[in-house]
């Protein structure tokens, strides 16, 4: 078995696959540890009451994963061949045949590209108000985005924050109507329309203390100041390698059956963010990854029955 990617649904399947006998190989990929490991507290994963830093929580993922016997390669993937069994993976200068595939490559949050909110990123500068929203209790905040992402995070957001100015740079909402009419309802949220974030505001010491924004028909600069700002201009699904080879929707969400991991080849299983445009949270995405590892040695027991 060959597991691609280090976030929770990786390692998850690979503790899983280890306690199984499969002797798993798994590929850490571009990021070992995956999303939570640029993020600082994490508050919401079952088991730490008093919250964990997400580097640490991964650490200790890849620990557990390793003590059954997990094969961890750190290094990425640059091909596969999922035409026939075995499979071939290629990575790292090496080419790995394997019965079954896990795919746990996650998600990438877009993100502005801009220096200054680089460097405040975990310092103010945040893609996730269900992971970060609570530090933000009685402050200000903006959202960046006019999409159902956006919509969801600001709603999500008044309820803790004092105020919450949706930044978007058309006068035109993307998001759904029934998501735009519940924020447009909402008394907390206020709306700075036309407008792209020029730069953020503040240090790493402090956090941040506004945003420089640019009308984008008059190019006009103007601050607004917050205590944060969320980037919810969408997310994109790491699943270029696996183009042509697996269906996928539109955006590139690989397409399993619901309620298992299955996609349209037989014995290659999708987990975690890569397979989940909706739900994205570290949990759930270790839950696919146990669930993965499961249809895989069920496959496998049953001789390749998918
Ligand atoms: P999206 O629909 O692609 O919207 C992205 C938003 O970010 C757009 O308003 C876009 O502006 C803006 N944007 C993109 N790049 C930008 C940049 N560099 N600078 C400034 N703004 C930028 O993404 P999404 O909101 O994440 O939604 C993705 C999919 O998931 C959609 O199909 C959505 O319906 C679905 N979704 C559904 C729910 C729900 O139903 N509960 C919740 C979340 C997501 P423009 O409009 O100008 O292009």
């Amino acid at each position: 078995m060959v597991i691609i990617g280090s976030g929770p649904a990786g390692y998850t399947a690979a503790i899983y696959a280890a306690r199984a006998n499969l002797k798993p190989v798994l590929f850490s990929g571009l990021q070992p540890g995956g999303q939570l490991t640029i993020t600082t507290d994490v508050e919401n994963y079952p088991g730490f009451p008093k919250g964990v830093l997400g580097p640490e929580l991964m650490e200790l993922f890849r620990a557990q994963a390793e003590r059954f016997g997990t094969i961890i390669i750190d290094g990425i993937v640059t091909k596969v061949d999922l035409s026939k069994r075995p499979f071939h993976i290629w990575g790292e200068g090496k080419e790995v045949l394997s019965e079954t595939v896990i795919i746990a490559t996650g998600a990438s949050a877009k993100w502005l590209d801009i220096p200054s909110e680089k460097q405040l990123s975990g310092h103010g500068v945040s893609a996730c108000a269900t992971c970060d929203g609570f530090f933000f209790r009685g402050k200000e905040v903006g959202v960046v985005g006019g999409g159902d992402t956006a919509m969801e995070e600001a709603s999500f957001l008044s309820k803790m924050a004092s105020k919450v100015t949706v930044i978007h740079r058309r006068d035109k909402l993307r998001a759904s109507a029934v998501m735009q009419q519940r924020a447009q309802a909402n008394p907390k949220i206020g709306w700075a329309l036309n407008q792209e974030v020029d730069e953020v505001l503040g240090d790493e010491k402090s956090g941040v203390r506004g945003v420089r924004t640019k009308d984008t028909l008059t190019g006009e600069t103007r601050e607004l100041p917050m205590g944060g700002l969320f980037i919810a201009i969408g997310h994109e699904p790491n699943t270029q390698l696996f183009k042509g080879q697996l269906d996928m929707d539109a955006v590139g969400y690989i397409k399993v059956v619901p309620g298992t991991s299955r996609t349209s080849v037989p014995g290659v299983f999708a987990s975690g963010d890569a397979a989940d445009p909706t739900y994205r949270q570290a949990v759930t995405a270790a839950g696919t990854g146990c669930i993965a590892a499961m249809d895989a040695e069920r496959f496998i027991s049953s001789g390749g029955a998918h």
